[in-house]
Protein backbone atom coordinates (compact mmCIF):
# COMPACT_ATOMS: atom_id res chain seq x y z
CA UNK A 1 0.00 0.00 0.00
CA UNK A 2 1.67 3.39 -0.76
CA UNK A 3 -0.02 6.37 1.14
CA UNK A 4 0.60 9.54 -0.50
CA UNK A 5 0.20 13.24 1.14
CA UNK A 6 1.19 16.62 -0.23
CA UNK A 7 2.20 17.53 3.44
CA UNK A 8 6.03 16.90 4.69
CA UNK A 9 6.57 14.06 7.03
CA UNK A 10 6.53 16.37 9.86
CA UNK A 11 2.91 16.68 9.04
CA UNK A 12 1.51 13.33 9.39
CA UNK A 13 -1.51 13.14 10.42
CA UNK A 14 -3.45 15.76 9.32
CA UNK A 15 -5.80 18.24 11.22
CA UNK A 16 -6.58 15.43 13.84
CA UNK A 17 -3.07 16.42 15.40
CA UNK A 18 -4.26 20.20 16.19
CA UNK A 19 -8.23 18.44 16.93
CA UNK A 20 -9.48 18.43 20.86
CA UNK A 21 -9.68 14.59 20.05
CA UNK A 22 -13.66 14.99 21.32
CA UNK A 23 -14.80 11.57 20.71
CA UNK A 24 -18.62 10.91 20.02
CA UNK A 25 -19.51 7.96 22.25
CA UNK A 26 -22.71 6.91 23.66
CA UNK A 27 -23.70 4.85 26.74
CA UNK A 28 -20.23 4.73 28.03
CA UNK A 29 -18.88 3.60 31.62
CA UNK A 30 -18.08 7.34 31.79
CA UNK A 31 -21.51 8.80 30.72
CA UNK A 32 -23.02 6.02 33.24
CA UNK A 33 -20.72 7.45 36.23
CA UNK A 34 -21.86 10.69 35.58
CA UNK A 35 -25.41 9.44 36.19
CA UNK A 36 -25.86 10.23 32.32
CA UNK A 37 -28.64 7.24 30.40
CA UNK A 38 -27.44 7.51 27.20
CA UNK A 39 -28.76 5.24 24.99
CA UNK A 40 -28.79 3.95 21.05
CA UNK A 41 -31.90 4.97 20.44
CA UNK A 42 -31.80 8.66 22.05
CA UNK A 43 -28.69 9.03 20.19
CA UNK A 44 -30.52 7.87 16.97
CA UNK A 45 -32.88 10.08 17.62
CA UNK A 46 -30.66 13.34 18.48
CA UNK A 47 -28.96 12.51 14.95
CA UNK A 48 -31.54 12.85 12.50
CA UNK A 49 -32.61 15.76 14.38
CA UNK A 50 -29.68 17.38 13.76
CA UNK A 51 -28.89 15.91 10.32
CA UNK A 52 -32.84 16.66 9.25
CA UNK A 53 -31.96 14.28 6.27
CA UNK A 54 -34.73 15.40 3.58
CA UNK A 55 -33.11 14.98 0.12
CA UNK A 56 -32.41 11.54 -2.23
CA UNK A 57 -29.19 11.80 -2.04
CA UNK A 58 -29.54 11.31 1.72
CA UNK A 59 -29.74 8.00 1.01
CA UNK A 60 -25.79 6.89 1.38
CA UNK A 61 -25.28 9.60 4.67
CA UNK A 62 -28.51 8.33 6.62
CA UNK A 63 -27.21 4.89 6.07
CA UNK A 64 -23.69 5.70 6.92
CA UNK A 65 -25.32 7.63 9.67
CA UNK A 66 -27.20 4.97 11.44
CA UNK A 67 -23.70 2.73 10.81
CA UNK A 68 -21.94 5.42 13.07
CA UNK A 69 -24.13 5.60 15.84
CA UNK A 70 -24.27 2.16 16.14
CA UNK A 71 -20.51 1.99 15.81
CA UNK A 72 -20.38 4.62 18.91
CA UNK A 73 -22.70 2.65 20.71
CA UNK A 74 -21.12 -0.12 20.66
CA UNK A 75 -17.19 -1.67 19.60
CA UNK A 76 -15.98 2.25 19.10
CA UNK A 77 -14.83 2.33 22.76
CA UNK A 78 -13.67 -0.79 23.57
CA UNK A 79 -11.76 -1.02 20.11
CA UNK A 80 -9.92 2.15 21.22
CA UNK A 81 -9.15 0.90 24.52
CA UNK A 82 -7.13 -1.94 23.28
CA UNK A 83 -5.22 0.52 21.26
CA UNK A 84 -4.40 2.45 24.41
CA UNK A 85 -6.60 5.57 24.11
CA UNK A 86 -7.96 6.51 27.14
CA UNK A 87 -10.84 9.10 28.03
CA UNK A 88 -11.22 11.71 30.56
CA UNK A 89 -13.96 10.64 33.40
CA UNK A 90 -16.22 14.46 32.97
CA UNK A 91 -18.30 13.93 29.60
CA UNK A 92 -18.86 17.30 27.47
CA UNK A 93 -22.14 18.23 26.86
CA UNK A 94 -21.68 20.15 23.03
CA UNK A 95 -24.70 21.06 21.46
CA UNK A 96 -26.80 21.35 23.86
CA UNK A 97 -29.50 21.82 21.29
CA UNK A 98 -32.48 24.08 19.73
CA UNK A 99 -35.15 23.81 22.34
CA UNK A 100 -36.90 20.95 20.59
CA UNK A 101 -37.41 17.39 21.71
CA UNK A 102 -38.07 16.09 17.89
CA UNK A 103 -35.29 19.21 16.96
CA UNK A 104 -31.20 19.55 17.23
CA UNK A 105 -28.68 19.10 19.52
CA UNK A 106 -27.73 16.54 22.01
CA UNK A 107 -30.24 15.18 24.62
CA UNK A 108 -27.23 14.56 26.82
CA UNK A 109 -23.39 14.96 27.30
CA UNK A 110 -21.38 12.68 25.30
CA UNK A 111 -18.32 14.76 24.42
CA UNK A 112 -15.95 12.24 25.30
CA UNK A 113 -12.13 14.28 25.44
CA UNK A 114 -9.00 11.70 24.64
CA UNK A 115 -6.20 12.05 27.30
CA UNK A 116 -3.72 13.44 25.05
CA UNK A 117 -6.60 15.34 22.72
CA UNK A 118 -5.28 15.63 18.97
CA UNK A 119 -2.16 13.53 19.10
CA UNK A 120 -3.62 10.95 21.62
CA UNK A 121 -6.06 9.94 19.00
CA UNK A 122 -3.60 9.49 16.65
CA UNK A 123 -1.03 8.30 18.32
CA UNK A 124 -2.14 4.38 17.90
CA UNK A 125 -2.73 4.95 14.35
CA UNK A 126 0.69 6.22 13.60
CA UNK A 127 1.94 3.38 15.46
CA UNK A 128 -0.06 0.87 13.70
CA UNK A 129 1.06 2.75 10.28
CA UNK A 130 4.55 2.81 11.60
CA UNK A 131 4.66 -1.41 12.19
CA UNK A 132 3.12 -1.69 8.57
CA UNK A 133 5.91 0.70 7.12
CA UNK A 134 8.79 -1.36 9.54
CA UNK A 135 7.20 -4.41 7.91
CA UNK A 136 7.44 -3.31 4.29
CA UNK A 137 3.37 -3.59 3.73
CA UNK A 138 2.95 0.75 3.65
CA UNK A 139 4.97 2.83 1.45
CA UNK A 140 5.04 6.92 2.95
CA UNK A 141 5.14 9.18 0.37
CA UNK A 142 4.84 12.94 1.08
CA UNK A 143 5.15 15.99 -0.41
CA UNK A 144 3.42 14.43 -3.48
CA UNK A 145 0.57 16.56 -4.49
CA UNK A 146 -2.25 14.37 -6.79
CA UNK A 147 -4.19 16.87 -9.21
CA UNK A 148 -5.77 13.93 -11.15
CA UNK A 149 -6.85 10.49 -10.96
CA UNK A 150 -6.01 8.51 -13.81
CA UNK A 151 -9.09 6.34 -15.66
CA UNK A 152 -8.33 3.46 -17.98
CA UNK A 153 -11.73 1.90 -19.55
CA UNK A 154 -13.95 4.30 -17.40
CA UNK A 155 -12.17 2.73 -14.41
CA UNK A 156 -9.74 4.22 -12.06
CA UNK A 157 -6.30 2.78 -12.29
CA UNK A 158 -4.65 5.58 -10.26
CA UNK A 159 -3.33 8.95 -9.50
CA UNK A 160 -1.06 11.92 -11.27
CA UNK A 161 0.38 14.49 -9.84
CA UNK A 162 3.29 16.93 -8.95
CA UNK A 163 6.11 16.55 -6.90
CA UNK A 164 6.39 19.50 -4.46
CA UNK A 165 10.23 20.45 -3.20
CA UNK A 166 11.35 19.54 0.05
CA UNK A 167 9.87 21.25 3.04
CA UNK A 168 11.04 21.78 6.61
CA UNK A 169 8.35 23.93 8.12
CA UNK A 170 6.47 23.14 11.33
CA UNK A 171 3.75 21.18 11.34
CA UNK A 172 0.60 23.02 10.56
CA UNK A 173 2.31 25.90 8.92
CA UNK A 174 1.75 26.45 5.41
CA UNK A 175 4.19 24.21 3.04
CA UNK A 176 5.35 25.63 -0.49
CA UNK A 177 3.84 24.57 -3.84
CA UNK A 178 7.12 24.33 -5.58
CA UNK A 179 6.75 21.65 -8.26
CA UNK A 180 9.96 20.04 -8.69
CA UNK A 181 8.56 17.13 -10.95
CA UNK A 182 6.12 14.83 -11.55
CA UNK A 183 4.57 11.32 -10.16
CA UNK A 184 2.25 8.92 -11.48
CA UNK A 185 1.03 5.00 -9.79
CA UNK A 186 -1.42 2.67 -10.74
CA UNK A 187 -3.03 0.98 -8.32
CA UNK A 188 -5.36 -1.75 -8.31
CA UNK A 189 -7.61 0.43 -5.19
CA UNK A 190 -7.44 3.84 -5.20
CA UNK A 191 -8.83 5.57 -1.50
CA UNK A 192 -9.32 9.43 -1.00
CA UNK A 193 -9.00 10.56 2.08
CA UNK A 194 -8.15 14.32 1.45
CA UNK A 195 -10.01 16.47 4.44
CA UNK A 196 -12.74 19.30 3.61
CA UNK A 197 -12.76 22.48 2.35
CA UNK A 198 -12.11 25.08 5.36
CA UNK A 199 -8.61 26.59 4.68
CA UNK A 200 -10.16 28.05 0.98
CA UNK A 201 -12.25 30.80 2.38
CA UNK A 202 -13.63 30.97 -1.60
CA UNK A 203 -14.54 27.86 -1.77
CA UNK A 204 -16.20 27.92 1.66
CA UNK A 205 -17.88 31.57 0.06
CA UNK A 206 -19.10 29.78 -3.45
CA UNK A 207 -21.19 26.57 -1.05
CA UNK A 208 -22.35 29.28 0.78
CA UNK A 209 -26.09 28.35 0.74
CA UNK A 210 -28.99 30.54 0.22
CA UNK A 211 -30.28 29.94 3.60
CA UNK A 212 -27.45 31.14 5.75
CA UNK A 213 -28.07 34.34 3.72
CA UNK A 214 -24.65 35.70 2.26
CA UNK A 215 -20.96 34.85 3.65
CA UNK A 216 -19.37 36.78 5.86
CA UNK A 217 -16.89 39.24 4.41
CA UNK A 218 -14.30 38.57 7.48
CA UNK A 219 -13.65 35.42 8.77
CA UNK A 220 -11.31 33.05 10.78
CA UNK A 221 -9.82 29.99 9.28
CA UNK A 222 -10.22 26.70 12.19
CA UNK A 223 -8.41 24.48 9.84
CA UNK A 224 -4.47 23.89 8.19
CA UNK A 225 -4.24 25.37 5.18
CA UNK A 226 -3.53 21.89 3.00
CA UNK A 227 -7.58 21.67 3.69
CA UNK A 228 -7.69 23.09 0.19
CA UNK A 229 -10.49 21.08 -1.14
CA UNK A 230 -8.87 20.19 -4.31
CA UNK A 231 -9.39 16.58 -3.94
CA UNK A 232 -12.82 16.83 -4.48
CA UNK A 233 -12.94 18.47 -7.83
CA UNK A 234 -10.81 16.12 -8.73
CA UNK A 235 -12.68 13.52 -8.04
CA UNK A 236 -15.69 14.81 -9.36
CA UNK A 237 -13.95 15.72 -12.70
CA UNK A 238 -13.27 11.76 -13.01
CA UNK A 239 -16.81 10.78 -12.47
CA UNK A 240 -17.40 10.94 -8.69
CA UNK A 241 -20.70 12.39 -7.25
CA UNK A 242 -20.60 15.23 -4.72
CA UNK A 243 -23.33 15.15 -2.62
CA UNK A 244 -24.31 17.99 -0.26
CA UNK A 245 -21.70 21.16 -0.83
CA UNK A 246 -24.04 23.33 0.54
CA UNK A 247 -24.07 21.27 4.30
CA UNK A 248 -21.42 22.96 6.83
CA UNK A 249 -20.75 23.47 10.00
CA UNK A 250 -19.05 27.09 10.99
CA UNK A 251 -18.70 27.59 14.61
CA UNK A 252 -19.78 31.14 15.49
CA UNK A 253 -17.15 31.80 18.39
CA UNK A 254 -14.01 32.11 17.10
CA UNK A 255 -11.15 34.36 17.91
CA UNK A 256 -8.68 35.95 15.80
CA UNK A 257 -5.78 33.66 17.24
CA UNK A 258 -2.68 36.05 18.72
CA UNK A 259 0.18 33.68 18.03
CA UNK A 260 -1.48 32.23 14.54
CA UNK A 261 -0.06 28.89 12.88
CA UNK A 262 -1.66 29.05 9.92
CA UNK A 263 -2.99 31.75 7.71
CA UNK A 264 -5.85 34.20 9.24
CA UNK A 265 -5.73 31.15 12.47
CA UNK A 266 -8.75 31.06 14.08
CA UNK A 267 -9.42 29.61 17.75
CA UNK A 268 -12.81 28.25 18.52
CA UNK A 269 -14.13 29.12 22.14
CA UNK A 270 -15.96 25.99 23.64
CA UNK A 271 -18.14 28.05 25.89
CA UNK A 272 -20.21 27.52 28.99
CA UNK A 273 -23.56 28.19 29.10
CA UNK A 274 -23.27 31.52 30.61
CA UNK A 275 -21.89 34.39 28.86
CA UNK A 276 -25.08 37.10 27.36
CA UNK A 277 -24.40 36.67 23.72
CA UNK A 278 -25.19 39.77 21.82
CA UNK A 279 -25.14 40.81 18.12
CA UNK A 280 -23.13 43.89 16.89
CA UNK A 281 -25.10 46.25 17.78
CA UNK A 282 -25.83 45.04 21.47
CA UNK A 283 -28.90 42.97 21.17
CA UNK A 284 -29.45 39.84 22.93
CA UNK A 285 -29.71 36.74 20.61
CA UNK A 286 -32.94 35.13 21.02
CA UNK A 287 -33.64 32.18 22.81
CA UNK A 288 -32.20 29.43 22.46
CA UNK A 289 -29.38 30.93 20.87
CA UNK A 290 -27.18 30.48 24.00
CA UNK A 291 -23.69 29.50 24.15
CA UNK A 292 -22.81 25.82 23.41
CA UNK A 293 -26.16 25.29 21.92
CA UNK A 294 -27.31 25.28 18.37
CA UNK A 295 -24.39 26.54 16.37
CA UNK A 296 -26.17 26.53 12.33
CA UNK A 297 -29.07 28.00 14.28
CA UNK A 298 -27.27 30.93 15.73
CA UNK A 299 -25.05 31.21 12.75
CA UNK A 300 -28.10 31.35 10.39
CA UNK A 301 -29.60 34.17 12.58
CA UNK A 302 -26.08 36.47 12.98
CA UNK A 303 -26.13 36.13 9.23
CA UNK A 304 -29.27 38.10 9.47
CA UNK A 305 -27.97 40.89 11.53
CA UNK A 306 -26.21 42.25 8.51
CA UNK A 307 -22.81 42.06 10.35
CA UNK A 308 -19.75 39.93 10.56
CA UNK A 309 -19.44 39.98 14.29
CA UNK A 310 -20.91 39.13 17.33
CA UNK A 311 -20.20 39.52 21.02
CA UNK A 312 -20.07 37.81 24.57
CA UNK A 313 -20.30 39.42 27.98
CA UNK A 314 -19.47 37.96 30.58
CA UNK A 315 -17.28 38.36 33.87
CA UNK A 316 -13.82 36.60 35.21
CA UNK A 317 -15.65 34.29 37.25
CA UNK A 318 -17.16 33.01 33.90
CA UNK A 319 -14.21 33.54 32.14
CA UNK A 320 -12.73 31.33 34.62
CA UNK A 321 -14.72 28.02 34.64
CA UNK A 322 -16.56 28.30 31.15
CA UNK A 323 -14.27 29.41 29.06
CA UNK A 324 -12.02 25.99 26.89
CA UNK A 325 -10.74 26.38 23.98
CA UNK A 326 -10.51 24.06 21.16
CA UNK A 327 -7.04 22.92 19.73
CA UNK A 328 -4.23 20.81 21.36
CA UNK A 329 -2.09 23.25 21.73
CA UNK A 330 -4.34 25.19 23.55
CA UNK A 331 -4.80 22.54 26.41
CA UNK A 332 -1.29 21.46 27.50
CA UNK A 333 -2.40 19.85 30.36
CA UNK A 334 -4.59 17.23 28.52
CA UNK A 335 -2.61 16.97 25.45
CA UNK A 336 0.55 16.99 27.32
CA UNK A 337 -1.50 14.44 30.17
CA UNK A 338 0.07 16.68 32.76
CA UNK A 339 -2.03 16.32 36.32
CA UNK A 340 -0.54 19.41 38.01
CA UNK A 341 -1.85 21.41 35.38
CA UNK A 342 -4.40 20.06 35.12
CA UNK A 343 -5.37 20.30 38.77
CA UNK A 344 -4.47 24.00 38.35
CA UNK A 345 -7.97 24.03 36.18
CA UNK A 346 -9.84 23.56 38.84
CA UNK A 347 -7.84 26.60 40.71
CA UNK A 348 -8.63 30.08 40.48
CA UNK A 349 -7.56 32.43 37.80
CA UNK A 350 -8.53 31.57 33.82
CA UNK A 351 -6.53 28.16 32.30
CA UNK A 352 -3.27 29.89 30.79
CA UNK A 353 -3.95 29.58 27.10
CA UNK A 354 -6.97 31.45 28.04
CA UNK A 355 -5.02 34.20 29.70
CA UNK A 356 -2.90 34.94 27.62
CA UNK A 357 -5.83 35.16 24.85
CA UNK A 358 -7.46 37.52 27.30
CA UNK A 359 -4.16 39.96 27.33
CA UNK A 360 -2.67 39.31 24.14
CA UNK A 361 -6.28 38.54 21.74
CA UNK A 362 -6.86 41.23 19.57
CA UNK A 363 -10.69 40.07 20.38
CA UNK A 364 -10.67 40.80 24.32
CA UNK A 365 -11.82 43.78 26.57
CA UNK A 366 -11.25 43.88 29.98
CA UNK A 367 -12.81 46.50 31.76
CA UNK A 368 -14.03 47.79 35.68
CA UNK A 369 -16.52 50.31 34.40
CA UNK A 370 -19.20 49.00 31.83
CA UNK A 371 -18.75 52.43 30.68
CA UNK A 372 -15.11 51.33 29.94
CA UNK A 373 -16.49 47.87 28.93
CA UNK A 374 -18.72 49.72 25.80
CA UNK A 375 -15.81 52.18 25.34
CA UNK A 376 -13.67 49.03 24.21
CA UNK A 377 -16.43 47.25 22.31
CA UNK A 378 -17.13 50.11 20.00
CA UNK A 379 -13.35 50.36 19.40
CA UNK A 380 -12.99 46.74 18.52
CA UNK A 381 -15.95 46.42 16.98
CA UNK A 382 -15.66 49.77 15.00
CA UNK A 383 -18.54 52.06 13.79
CA UNK A 384 -21.72 50.77 11.90
CA UNK A 385 -22.08 51.61 8.83
CA UNK A 386 -23.42 55.09 9.31
CA UNK A 387 -19.49 55.92 11.09
CA UNK A 388 -21.77 55.91 14.73
CA UNK A 389 -20.91 53.75 17.98
CA UNK A 390 -22.75 50.24 17.33
CA UNK A 391 -23.24 49.51 21.52
CA UNK A 392 -25.35 51.73 23.39
CA UNK A 393 -24.62 51.96 27.49
CA UNK A 394 -27.34 52.57 28.39
CA UNK A 395 -29.28 49.81 26.35
CA UNK A 396 -26.82 47.35 27.41
CA UNK A 397 -27.08 48.52 31.07
CA UNK A 398 -30.71 48.03 31.24
CA UNK A 399 -29.95 44.48 29.88
CA UNK A 400 -27.86 43.30 31.78
CA UNK A 401 -29.42 45.16 35.05
CA UNK A 402 -33.16 43.10 33.74
CA UNK A 403 -30.91 39.19 33.29
CA UNK A 404 -29.30 40.24 36.98
CA UNK A 405 -32.90 40.81 38.96
CA UNK A 406 -33.80 37.51 37.69
CA UNK A 407 -31.11 36.07 40.10
CA UNK A 408 -33.06 37.01 43.17
CA UNK A 409 -34.94 33.73 42.83
CA UNK A 410 -34.18 30.48 42.53
CA UNK A 411 -37.07 30.90 39.68
CA UNK A 412 -37.27 33.63 37.52
CA UNK A 413 -38.66 34.10 32.99
CA UNK A 414 -35.04 34.32 31.78
CA UNK A 415 -34.71 30.75 29.80
CA UNK A 416 -30.88 31.14 29.76
CA UNK A 417 -30.64 31.61 33.36
CA UNK A 418 -33.06 28.65 34.00
CA UNK A 419 -30.71 26.49 31.59
CA UNK A 420 -27.67 27.60 33.79
CA UNK A 421 -29.24 26.28 36.67
CA UNK A 422 -30.59 22.73 34.50
CA UNK A 423 -27.07 22.81 33.50
CA UNK A 424 -25.47 22.84 37.08
CA UNK A 425 -27.81 19.78 37.69
CA UNK A 426 -25.03 17.73 35.60
CA UNK A 427 -21.94 16.78 37.85
CA UNK A 428 -19.59 17.20 34.90
CA UNK A 429 -21.05 20.86 34.38
CA UNK A 430 -20.67 21.85 38.08
CA UNK A 431 -17.35 20.81 38.63
CA UNK A 432 -15.48 21.97 35.31
CA UNK A 433 -18.11 23.67 33.17
CA UNK A 434 -20.89 26.30 34.44
CA UNK A 435 -20.33 29.17 36.55
CA UNK A 436 -23.15 29.83 39.62
CA UNK A 437 -25.30 32.00 38.76
CA UNK A 438 -24.07 35.53 39.77
CA UNK A 439 -25.05 39.42 38.89
CA UNK A 440 -22.54 40.44 36.45
CA UNK A 441 -22.75 44.56 37.70
CA UNK A 442 -21.55 43.24 41.07
CA UNK A 443 -17.89 44.44 40.79
CA UNK A 444 -16.63 41.41 43.32
CA UNK A 445 -17.37 38.93 40.01
CA UNK A 446 -15.55 41.27 38.04
CA UNK A 447 -13.77 42.51 35.96
CA UNK A 448 -16.20 42.75 33.17
CA UNK A 449 -15.25 40.95 29.57
CA UNK A 450 -15.94 41.32 26.24
CA UNK A 451 -15.43 39.22 23.25
CA UNK A 452 -15.86 40.00 20.15
CA UNK A 453 -16.29 36.58 18.23
CA UNK A 454 -15.84 35.88 14.50
CA UNK A 455 -17.18 33.08 12.22
CA UNK A 456 -14.52 30.15 12.37
CA UNK A 457 -14.95 27.60 8.97
CA UNK A 458 -14.10 24.15 10.36
CA UNK A 459 -16.08 21.26 9.02
CA UNK A 460 -17.15 20.39 5.76
CA UNK A 461 -20.03 18.19 5.42
CA UNK A 462 -21.02 17.38 1.88
CA UNK A 463 -18.19 15.69 -0.23
CA UNK A 464 -17.56 12.48 -2.14
CA UNK A 465 -20.79 10.06 -2.17
CA UNK A 466 -20.11 6.77 -1.28
CA UNK A 467 -21.87 3.12 -0.33
CA UNK A 468 -21.19 1.69 3.05
CA UNK A 469 -18.05 -0.01 1.73
CA UNK A 470 -17.04 3.01 0.93
CA UNK A 471 -17.51 2.65 -2.72
CA UNK A 472 -17.43 6.36 -5.01
CA UNK A 473 -20.61 6.18 -6.83
CA UNK A 474 -21.35 8.14 -9.82
CA UNK A 475 -23.84 10.82 -10.10
CA UNK A 476 -26.59 7.83 -11.56
CA UNK A 477 -25.72 6.05 -8.31
CA UNK A 478 -23.99 3.45 -10.22
CA UNK A 479 -20.13 2.92 -8.46
CA UNK A 480 -16.84 4.23 -9.85
CA UNK A 481 -14.82 1.09 -10.66
CA UNK A 482 -11.55 1.32 -8.72
CA UNK A 483 -11.64 4.36 -6.82
CA UNK A 484 -13.00 4.11 -2.55
CA UNK A 485 -13.21 8.14 -1.80
CA UNK A 486 -14.45 7.93 2.09
CA UNK A 487 -13.88 11.37 2.12
CA UNK A 488 -16.18 13.00 4.61
C1 LIG B 1 -8.56 22.76 15.89
C2 LIG B 1 -9.42 21.58 15.53
C3 LIG B 1 -10.17 20.96 16.53
C4 LIG B 1 -10.96 19.85 16.21
N1 LIG B 1 -11.60 19.19 17.24
C5 LIG B 1 -12.30 18.05 16.96
C6 LIG B 1 -12.87 17.27 18.01
O1 LIG B 1 -12.74 17.59 19.19
N2 LIG B 1 -13.59 16.16 17.67
C7 LIG B 1 -13.72 15.76 16.35
O2 LIG B 1 -14.37 14.73 16.11
N3 LIG B 1 -13.18 16.48 15.35
C8 LIG B 1 -12.45 17.59 15.62
N4 LIG B 1 -11.86 18.28 14.61
C9 LIG B 1 -12.09 17.81 13.22
C10 LIG B 1 -11.20 16.63 12.86
O3 LIG B 1 -9.89 16.81 13.33
C11 LIG B 1 -11.19 16.48 11.33
O4 LIG B 1 -12.53 16.37 10.88
C12 LIG B 1 -10.45 15.25 10.86
O5 LIG B 1 -9.16 15.17 11.43
C13 LIG B 1 -10.34 15.28 9.32
O6 LIG B 1 -9.61 14.17 8.89
P1 LIG B 1 -9.44 13.88 7.32
O7 LIG B 1 -8.54 12.69 7.23
O8 LIG B 1 -10.78 13.82 6.70
O9 LIG B 1 -8.74 15.18 6.70
P2 LIG B 1 -7.31 15.85 6.99
O10 LIG B 1 -6.90 15.68 8.39
O11 LIG B 1 -7.41 17.24 6.44
O12 LIG B 1 -6.31 14.99 6.12
C14 LIG B 1 -6.30 15.06 4.73
C15 LIG B 1 -4.89 14.79 4.25
O13 LIG B 1 -4.93 14.73 2.83
C16 LIG B 1 -3.85 15.47 2.31
N5 LIG B 1 -4.25 15.95 0.96
C17 LIG B 1 -5.29 16.74 0.63
N6 LIG B 1 -5.33 16.93 -0.70
C18 LIG B 1 -4.30 16.25 -1.23
C19 LIG B 1 -3.80 16.05 -2.56
N7 LIG B 1 -4.40 16.62 -3.61
N8 LIG B 1 -2.71 15.29 -2.73
C20 LIG B 1 -2.08 14.71 -1.66
N9 LIG B 1 -2.49 14.86 -0.38
C21 LIG B 1 -3.60 15.62 -0.17
C22 LIG B 1 -3.63 16.61 3.30
O14 LIG B 1 -2.32 17.12 3.19
C23 LIG B 1 -3.90 15.90 4.62
O15 LIG B 1 -2.73 15.32 5.16
C24 LIG B 1 -11.04 19.38 14.87
C25 LIG B 1 -10.30 20.00 13.87
C26 LIG B 1 -9.48 21.08 14.20
C27 LIG B 1 -8.64 21.70 13.10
Amino acid sequence: MLVLDQEPAQSLGGQAFWSLGGLFLVDTPEQRRMGVHDSLQLAWADWLGSAKFDRPEDHWPRQWARAYVEFAAGEKRAWLAAQGLRLIPVVGWAERGDGRAEGHGNSVPRFHLTWGTGPGVLEPFVRRVREHVDAGRIRLLFRRRVDGLVLEGGAVTGVRGAVLAPSDVERGRPSSREEVGEFAVRAQAVIVTSGGIGGDVDLVRRAWPARLSTPPREVVVGVPAHVDGRMLAIAQDAGASLINPDRMWHYVEGLRNWDPIWPQHGIRILPGPSSLWLDARGRRLPAPFYPGFDTLGTLRHLRGTGYDHSWFVLTQKVIEKEFALSGSEQNPDFTGKDLRLLASRLGSGAPGPVEAFKQHGADFVVADTLTELVDGMNRVGGPGDDGTALIDEQELRALIEARDRQLANPFGKDAQVSAIRAARRYRGDRIMRTAAPHAFLDPANGPLIAVRLNILTRKTLGGLETDLSGRALRPAGSRCPGSTPPAR
